[in-house]
């Protein structure tokens, strides 16, 4: 069905006029002068206009111009909420989501059961909802219980310029229901907003739209903004760094907020946490530290009253050192090696006694720090709009949601590290994890245009000009980044089968089309193409694959899909709660404590520092421990998860033994949502994870080797045979179907010295050479069965798999290489 409209025709641009209608909504005498400040209420016409004439609109303007708050209500005040349907409006982030629509219902006087909100798992929507936010997420799900989205008369489409893949869908899709909705008299309008100008992605696209949509610009106003550079390369540390910049902002410099960009919710805390205790408020004085440790742990508490005894002896800070700093660049040096770089807590220099930090902080212009992420209650984020105490100074630290979805009143100083953390997809292995890396010059701009809404203004960026200049212009559209095989799951799930010719904004390549489905088919996500037909037809049947009921579940997992296979795999001999924990575990990654800081000069690497040596040490003993066990560095996961929990996943018991605290517990909350994830798919399955795992039996083992195979079957490797070995680059080497080189086994794995002939690998490393990491044996006689689909008998020569199963039933890896080009893979053998 879908199908068939997304082959339909393109949006039609021109319609005719509709009547005006004008509903009153009662705004107060105070937020209605604040409203005519904003420069979209001088384009409220010609926005109106184009809406009327035109199915598909473009806003452009800068952050703070009023797109999100003042667009929705110049719908509903032209009736377009008056009818049957209402005015649905995407965010990609839950904070803009739900901050803005209590923020619109404040302006309207309205009601929140009239202007309401839906993020993934919560939201206020009631049958009078008129005006309703919600995550682009959303919107997709809702576009797979009803295509045509007959629930909206609008859609708006907020953010675009973020790129963020379900927004790109949603456009793509809208594409098509708008012209749709329209021919069938039902009528419906896209509005589409963006914080740049940069929008051609979306205009100029005819597979899109057939004539391109008009754009509306919306001048704001923006004071000049002065650039400050750091001098120096830039240190890791930029937590640190930020702290320091802000105490001299604030000592030195005359009185206006302070906006400080991070990249994560710890760092956030973290830096509120060092701010607050450098700057306290006085006993009755604004309360602001009580939301301050929202998000420590009953064990962090723990931790840090454990480290604190034991550190009675540490120097203390003397924090008055900071004001006697000259306020030019490049004078971090001198701090260099304070320490407070321990992002989980461990800033003992300051405790958490205000008490003893008072004795030593000048507080005689409070700060007021307020946190702004993502996932900060909605009364926490409210703070940051309401003016600051009378006599204190706001600061607010946030991630980059303060870049272009909210914009905060009276900033007049930015601090910006310059990284943004973005989610991260590994072209080899699908995994998805989070990576903290450097911004683009664009997304910089923004940040430092959040200093001059009010008054000329001043941007600290925490690097050096230099690495400004490497910066890329913009940030890519996060879909040509990644592979797609979820994505592509995702569509089909929607009943979208030809996602080659989805109108993407910007298409990811063929080749990662092709190659996620594929992989899909051979997991059994989708259903296999016929193979009966002319070769055109079959070629484009194997592009068009529908969902397999199995691929609907795994669409379900929020875990790329060999993961999800290993998910739908696990309730064998009760290994679901191990093939959850694995699975977590690989998700999250790298589980040990980091062995190299990224050093730049990787030749220094010989010299081991004390720290890398026990580092080391330790990751041999997490390795022995699994060693008879061929999980292999799977086990080691497995082993390490387990250990950890037992011991209550203390930051303790992490650093003493050399795993990374944050990844245990993010794999802790993993596996909660894993099981709760299965258990939705699957209510009598019933799994409950019990945090305290006992080990794993060896039929269990077994086992889960095998589930690991299911789901990395196309991550197969062998053993080189004697045969091969008159080339000496071979030695140890594996084969793979993919790469015509010979890959290894990473030195930190647990099968190093093992080397079993047949392994799975988790991903593909290249660094001096290419090795595998995450690699766990498996049993030659269990692939045939297990993975059909990659094996072929007969002669190797006409083998269209890399895997051949002789007659004799010994597998051999030939011709590496062959396998993406000549395609699909033939039927089981027979052993
Ligand atoms: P845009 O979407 O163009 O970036 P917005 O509509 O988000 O602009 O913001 C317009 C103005 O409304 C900004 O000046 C902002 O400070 C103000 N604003 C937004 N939300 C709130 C709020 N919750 N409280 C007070 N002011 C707000
Ligand atoms: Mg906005």
């Amino acid at each position: 069905r879908n199908e068939k409209t997304l082959d339909q025709e393109k949006v039609d641009t021109k319609m005719p006029p509709q009547p005006t209608i004008f509903i009153p909504v009662d705004r107060s005498a105070e937020i209605q002068e604040a409203r005519l400040k904003l420069p979209v209420l001088a384009e409220e016409q010609v926005i109106m206009e184009a809406v009327r004439e035109n199915p598909c609109v473009v806003i452009c303007g800068e952050t703070g111009s009023g797109k999100t708050t003042q667009v929705p209500q110049f719908l509903y005040e032209a009736g377009y909420a008056s009818g049957s349907g209402i005015i649905g409006i995407t965010e990609p982030r839950r904070v803009a989501a739900v901050s803005m629509s209590h923020r619109v219902a404040k302006e309207m006087n309205l009601s929140t059961r009239v202007v309401s909100y839906q993020i993934r798992y919560e939201g206020n929507v009631t049958s009078d909802t008129k005006i309703k936010f919600m995550t682009d997420g959303v919107l997709l799900k809702e576009v797979q219980k009803d295509f045509l989205l007959q629930r909206y008369s609008v859609i708006i489409i907020d953010e675009a310029h973020e790129r963020s893949v379900y927004t790109d869908i949603l456009i793509g899709l809208l594409s098509r229901i708008v012209p749709l909705r329209n021919k069938k008299g039902l009528p419906m309008k896209l509005l589409v907003m963006s914080a740049t100008l940069r929008v051609e992605d979306f205009t100029d696209n005819a597979k899109l739209f057939r004539t391109p949509p008009p754009v509306t610009k919306v001048d704001a106003r923006q004071f000049p903004v002065t650039i400050h550079f750091n001098k120096r390369t830039p240190m890791e540390d930029y937590t640190g760094d930020a702290f320091q910049k802000i105490c001299k902002i604030h000592r030195m410099l005359p009185p206006g907020g302070i906006l400080v960009f991070l990249t994560g919710q710890a760092e956030v805390h973290n830096l509120c946490r060092k701010l607050r205790n450098a700057f306290p408020f006085r006993k009755g004085n604004t309360t602001t530290g009580e939301d301050e440790e929202g998000e420590t742990s009953e064990a962090m508490r723990k931790f840090k009253k454990a480290k604190r005894k034991k550190a009675v002896s540490l120097p203390r800070i003397d924090l008055d050192n900071y004001s006697a700093l000259p306020l030019d660049e490049g004078d971090e040096d001198r701090e260099a090696g304070i320490g407070y770089e321990d992002e989980d807590g461990s800033d003992l220099e300051f405790g958490d006694d205000p008490a003893g930090a008072e004795e030593k902080a000048d507080p005689s212009i409070p700060l007021y720090v307020l946190p702004l992420y993502s996932l900060l209650a909605p009364e926490q984020q409210a703070k940051v709009f309401r003016p600051p105490p009378p006599g204190t100074r706001l600061c607010v630290v946030a991630t980059n949601v303060a870049e272009t979805s909210l914009t905060i009143p009276a900033i007049k100083y930015v601090v910006d590290c310059g990284r943004v953390k973005k989610r991260f997809y590994d072209r080899v292995t699908g995994v998805s994890s989070f990576k903290v890396m450097w911004t683009s010059q664009a997304s910089a701009n923004q940040r430092a245009g959040r200093a001059g809404r009010t008054e000329p203004g001043h941007c600290y960026r925490l690097y050096s000009s230099a690495v400004f200049g490497d910066f890329t212009l913009f940030s890519e559209a996060e879909i040509t980044r990644r592979p797609v095989e979820d994505l592509v799951l995702q569509m089909k799930d929607l009943n979208i089968d030809k996602v080659v010719n989805f109108p993407f904004p910007t298409s990811p390549s063929a080749e990662a089309l092709v190659a996620a489905e594929q992989l899909l088919v051979s997991l059994g996500a989708l259903k296999e193409p016929p193979r009966t037909g002319s070769v055109k037809e079959m070629e484009r049947a194997r592009l068009s694959c529908p969902i397999s009921p199995l691929g609907r579940a795994m669409a379900s997992f929020p875990v790329a899909p060999r993961y999800a296979k290993m998910l739908a795999l696990g309730k064998q001999q009760d290994c679901l709660p191990y093939v959850i924990a694995v699975v977590a575990a690989m998700t999250v990654r790298e589980i040990f404590e980091d062995l190299d800081r990224p050093d730049r000069s990787e030749d220094e690497s010989s010299k081991l520092t004390q720290r890398r040596a026990r580092l080391i040490q330790m990751r041999r003993l997490w390795a022995g421990q699994g060693a008879p066990l061929l999980l292999g560095d799977l086990m080691v996961m497995l082993g390490a998860v387990g250990a950890c929990e037992f011991a209550g996943c203390t930051p303790m018991f992490c650093e003493e033994n050399g795993l990374r605290y944050k990844a245990m517990v993010e794999i802790r909350k993993l596996r909660g949502q894993l099981t709760n994830a299965v258990n939705a798919v699957c209510p009598e399955v019933g799994v409950f994870v019990n945090p305290k795992m006992t080990p794993p039996t060896e039929h269990q083992v077994v086992c889960l080797r095998q589930i690991v195979l299911a789901g990395l079957g196309d991550h197969l490797a062998r053993r080189v045979q004697a045969e091969d070995l008159l080339d000496p680059k071979w030695k140890n080497g594996y084969k793979t179907p993919l790469l015509d080189d010979p890959v290894f086994i990473h030195p930190s794995s647990a099968l190093f010295k093992t080397l079993p002939e047949f392994i799975v690998y988790q991903e593909i490393m290249e660094s001096t050479k290419m090795y595998m990491r995450g690699v766990s044996a498996v049993e030659a006689e269990w692939i045939p069965e297990l993975l059909p689909q990659y094996c072929h008998s007969g002669s190797p020569l006409e083998s269209p798999s890399p895997w051949f199963c002789s007659s004799t039933g010994t597998i051999r890896c030939h011709r590496p290489s062959t396998f993406f080009r000549v395609g699909w893979p033939l039927p089981a053998v027979e052993m």
